[in-house]
């Protein structure tokens, strides 16, 4: 079964150096191709996929680019350096001299796991919030289960912020309220295809401007239920246009309109040059 979309599509959010993608990553870069996604963001969660991901970027010019960042699951391993590197990352040039890596992130706060105390999360955000204002970097941000802590230090930094995504949100309307109010963008992924676990989520996403709109696949994980029988377990950036259609219709809206915004927003957001 194959899912494409005629407009084309840019997937903000793919965890692409997952060791789920290490035997057939150019395959998955293909079919993505195939299915009218004309342009990756691949996340950087720790110093090691940012390094990676920004390698992936390199390879890739004009098609993959990268985030560095320090994902809130690993803000123990946030130390004096990490800043230095991370910056090191973030001039990273291809050979042409474009930009590689376009954002800091993901980072944020995660109080639903709790994998890195939360004091060493809360220390470690705010530092690269620091890093992005001062590189003029958009973030790309995490938040679970840490509203209130989050809009906070977020709320601290926004000001000097170029652009800020809150990235596979699922939050509720006044959750969203909060992220619209501070000028955020939302990356809203195929969670909202999971009619469990999504009604928050659905009642919010029709409130999001059109304009602060982003779409994402976070693969390889939240693969759309309706993929399972053709994909198993893993989720891949060639089924982004089902979170298109999904979005499409909780708005209410066109599926073309709402791939010509959502590709528009990510090209601007990001400053992607070329796809
Ligand atoms: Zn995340």
């Amino acid at each position: 079964m194959s899912f494409a979309s005629e407009e084309p599509l840019i997937d903000i959010g793919v965890n692409l150096t997952h060791r789920q993608f290490a035997k057939d990553r150019s395959q998955v870069i293909e079919r993505a191709r195939a299915a009218g996604v004309v342009a990756q963001v691949v996340t950087g969660t720790s110093l090691a996929t940012s390094r990676a991901a920004a390698l992936l970027a390199r390879d890739h010019v004009g098609e993959l680019w990268a985030t560095a960042g320090i994902h809130p699951h690993n803000a123990s391993e946030f130390d004096a350096a990490s800043l230095a590197t991370l910056r090191t990352l973030l001039a990273e040039r291809g050979l042409a001299g474009e930009h590689l890596v376009v954002a800091v992130g993901e980072c944020g706060l995660d109080y639903d796991r709790d994998f890195s105390p939360r004091e060493a999360q809360r220390r470690c955000f705010a530092a690269q919030l620091g890093l992005a204002a001062e590189l003029q970097k958009p973030v790309f941000l995490h938040e679970r289960a840490a509203h209130a802590d989050f809009l906070a230090i977020l709320g601290e930094h926004r000001q000097s912020l170029r652009g800020a995504v809150v990235h596979c949100f699922t939050g509720s309307p006044a959750e969203l309220d909060g992220y619209l109010g501070l000028d955020c963008h939302i990356g809203v992924t195929g969670w909202l295809l999971d009619e469990r676990r999504a009604g928050d989520l659905r009642r919010a996403l029709p409130r999001v401007p059109l304009e602060r709109l982003l779409i994402e696949t976070d693969a390889p994980f939240l693969l759309p239920p309706q993929a399972k029988k053709s994909h198993g377990r893993r989720n891949e950036p060639a089924l982004l246009p089902l979170v298109l259609d999904g979005v499409a219709h909780v708005m209410g809206r066109g599926r073309q309109e709402v791939a010509r915004a959502t590709t528009g927003n990510a090209r601007r957001f990001f400053g992607l040059g070329g796809c």
